[in-house]
């Protein structure tokens, strides 16, 4: 009875704010990247370069040394008016409509027709109307096609008669944006690498933003988190390298130039993890390249059966969704991690540090801790 009474106590007092520790810090970083000051981490109003300054003081504060990684890249921005005047109603970009990332500037009055009723979509020109029941993901492109393309919420579009249509585009050629890395030395150059990229695709005019709480503070956060959990553990054998890429979203631009261009040999790299799209996971988790790196793959399974840490994990071939693939694709024993559940919000206004669930979060953190440690 006093046993339990004690270990109730223990649990209480030491158990629970430790287990708690992780996402709170994961929280702060989180919240401080999704909050409009850093414009959606994009190549607008300097969402990128502010965020990177963000993190390497996140590193600095951890007591490693950040270093930056620029390389250039091309952009197509929305960083000026984004709006549609119809009839009476002034639609607000992301909520009530989104474009292809591949437009041009617009200004332009269009006549809205029966035809569009009917069918849904009108072109004039230049210009395609998609009136739809939900907006697709807002997505940023390294160049411009000739058609312009408005996704427009159905019901605020079908029962007007004309609209304005203004859009702001800018295509930015030669942008500087930065990759960043922190290294924790171990006892041998052989490193253990993990990676989540930073950047997500920015505003859609001046007052729309797009969070990326899931895609990819999530990951980002977690980055940052292990970086502390590593810091303060005894020197490794392995030295470690925390990697936050910019450039993702247009085309794994950073990972891209990065792979090309490495701090320390690709060869030295015994395995590779990357983290992105951290906010959901009530049905566990996806390993890209779990199918064919089976030694590394069925080593984080054991270490789960054993432990316990998430529900399920599942596995996939290669795949060119993340910043995993090109160092794959350079022979570096690479994995991509994701999470699976309920969560949903994608590349939209409403992935929000607040919104999104995270519930293993803690769980992710302890396995690619361990597998790191471990393997
Ligand atoms: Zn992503």
């Amino acid at each position: 009875m006093l046993k339990k009474i004690v270990l109730v106590i223990i649990s209480v007092v030491f158990v629970l704010p430790l287990a708690a520790q992780n996402q709170d810090y994961a929280r702060k970083i989180l919240k401080s990247l999704c909050s409009p000051e850093f414009h959606g981490r994009g190549y607008t109003f300097g969402g990128d370069s502010l965020a990177a300054d963000y993190l390497c003081n996140e590193f600095k504060s951890l007591g490693i040394k950040p270093i930056m990684q620029p390389f250039a890249l091309t952009a197509n921005v929305f960083d000026g008016d984004a709006f549609i005047v119809a009839g009476k109603d002034t639609l607000k970009a992301g909520r009530d409509f989104v474009v292809n990332p591949s437009s041009q500037s617009v200004n332009c009055d269009i006549k809205l027709s029966k035809v569009f009723r009917k069918y849904d979509t009108l072109q004039v020109a230049d210009v395609a109307l998609l009136a739809v029941d939900k907006l697709p993901p807002q997505g940023i492109s390294n160049h411009q096609d000739k058609i312009t393309k408005f996704y427009i919420d159905k019901s605020l579009i079908h029962n007007k008669k004309r609209a304005l249509f203004k859009l702001d585009v800018q295509l930015k050629h030669g942008y500087i944006t930065h990759n960043i890395i922190g290294i924790i030395p171990g006892e041998t150059d052989t490193f253990k690498v993990i990676t989540a990229h930073y950047d997500h695709v920015g505003t859609l005019g001046r007052d729309a933003y797009f969070p990326g709480a899931h895609d990819n503070a999530s990951g980002t956060a977690m980055v940052l988190d292990l970086a502390r959990e590593f810091v303060s553990m005894p020197k490794q054998h392995y030295s470690i390298a925390f990697i936050l890429f910019s450039g993702e979203e247009i085309g794994l631009l950073g990972s891209y130039y990065y792979t090309r261009n490495p701090y320390f040999p690709l060869s030295k790299i015994k395995t590779l993890i990357n983290l992105d799209m951290l906010g959901s996971g009530d049905d566990g988790i996806m390993v890209v390249n779990g199918s064919v790196l089976e030694d590394e793959f069925d080593f984080l399974v054991n270490i789960n059966n054993t432990s316990n840490y998430v529900p399920k994990i599942q596995s996939r071939g290669e795949a060119a969704n993340s910043d995993h693939y090109f160092f794959y694709k350079k022979g570096v024993k690479s994995l991509y991690i994701y999470t699976l559940g309920t969560y949903k919000e994608y590349h939209n206004i409403y992935d929000r540090a607040e919104a999104i669930p995270m519930p293993a979060y803690d769980g992710i953190f302890k396995l690619v801790k361990d597998f790191v440690t471990d393997y």
